[in-house]
């Protein structure tokens, strides 16, 4: 039953009519606040002023995907600068999380590239960083080529492994030599089981393995290793391999989103994990959103509920 709602969530996530009119419901931007706290830069800031305070750092994230428009991309990129401007100005600790197809990679890589590549260099000037979301595993293979030629110039910069992939240990050792920063979550798209493991234990299984051996090179190779995941026992587990491997709590970080185990975040924050909450904004919640929804079908029921008055 969870499956199958997963894949017809991730199908409305992809389907242009819906698209179109599911973001115009009333209920719909309602149900969407729970993950977002606006669709603006400033409500973005405004709650991580409130996470700084807690110790938690964040992350941002524009909302969009699939741009079609050269225009478009180049948009995005200065949002994103006066988006490091405003971090700067608010003397908040954030760093930035963009998607190469919002960057433009489906019209023109070198394009992509060269966006990137600005990015990356106000991030370092604004002393942030950079993260590369991984999208679905059509768009791997070119991101994992756009990370390597950025990274080889770009320290501060950092990509997003999918555990669900069957490829991303092979991609691991590849990327190991550049002694990345990776961002390691389960993986959110709908993938067929020739490329993606299906059930629950063996990408949870996956996870660990990948974490460990990124742990067990960290120190030589400088790794910077982001556990994005809500699944605070993995989270655990991983932290006690870690200590074994005489890896200290803050020795990587843990990445959450905005309004999802809020109290967990806190939590682990206080008790000497480095927590990085990723704020989404913007407009183009839509895709995002069902993608989310998928994750936890219950979180349907909460959509549902924003139907009734009051
Ligand atoms: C910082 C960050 C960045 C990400 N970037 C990417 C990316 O670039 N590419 C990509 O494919 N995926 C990305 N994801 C999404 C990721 O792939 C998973 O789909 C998502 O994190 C849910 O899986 P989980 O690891 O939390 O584990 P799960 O096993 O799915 O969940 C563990 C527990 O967390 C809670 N939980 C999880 N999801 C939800 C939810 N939506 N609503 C309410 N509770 C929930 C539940 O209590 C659940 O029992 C990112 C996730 C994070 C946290």
């Amino acid at each position: 039953m969870h499956r199958l709602m997963r894949k017809v969530l991730l199908w409305f996530a992809r389907n242009a009519w819906l698209r179109e009119r599911l973001p115009k419901l009333p209920f719909m931007q309602r149900a969407v606040r729970r993950f977002m706290p606006g669709e603006e830069i400033g409500d973005a800031l405004h709650a991580a002023v409130d996470l700084q305070v807690l110790g938690i750092g964040t992350l941002y994230t524009r909302l969009g995907e699939n741009l079609t428009e050269a225009s478009q991309a180049q948009a995005v990129t200065d949002h994103y600068l006066a988006l490091l401007d405003r971090i700067t100005a608010a003397e908040i600790d954030g760093e930035i999380s963009v998607k190469p197809t919002q960057l433009g990679l489906d019209v023109d890589e070198d394009a992509c590239f060269g966006h990137l590549r600005t990015l990356a260099a106000a991030a370092e000037a604004h002393g942030s960083y950079l993260w590369i979301d991984m999208e679905d595993s059509s768009y791997v293979d070119r991101t994992l080529d756009l990370y390597q030629r950025l990274r080889a110039s770009q320290p501060r910069t950092g990509i997003c492994l999918q555990a669900y992939l069957r490829r991303t240990a092979k991609d691991v050792e590849r990327l190991l030599p550049l002694g990345p920063a990776i961002r390691l979550v389960k993986g959110a798209y709908d993938e067929p089981r020739e490329v993606a493991f299906r059930s629950k234990k063996e990408v949870d299984a996956n996870f660990l393995a990948i974490a460990v051996t990124l742990l067990r090179e960290s120190r030589a190779r400088q790794i910077r290793l982001g556990l994005g995941t809500h699944d605070v026992e993995l989270v655990e587990q991983i932290a006690s391999h870690a200590a074994a491997a005489g890896v200290t709590k803050d020795g990587f970080e843990v990445q959450m989103l905005y309004g999802i185990r809020a109290k967990e975040q806190r939590r682990l924050a206080r008790s000497g994990y480095k927590v990085q909450t990723l704020i989404a904004y913007g407009a183009a919640w839509y895709p995002w959103y069902m993608r989310r929804l998928a994750e936890r079908p219950a979180n349907v029921l909460f959509a549902l509920r924003q139907l009734l008055p009051g």
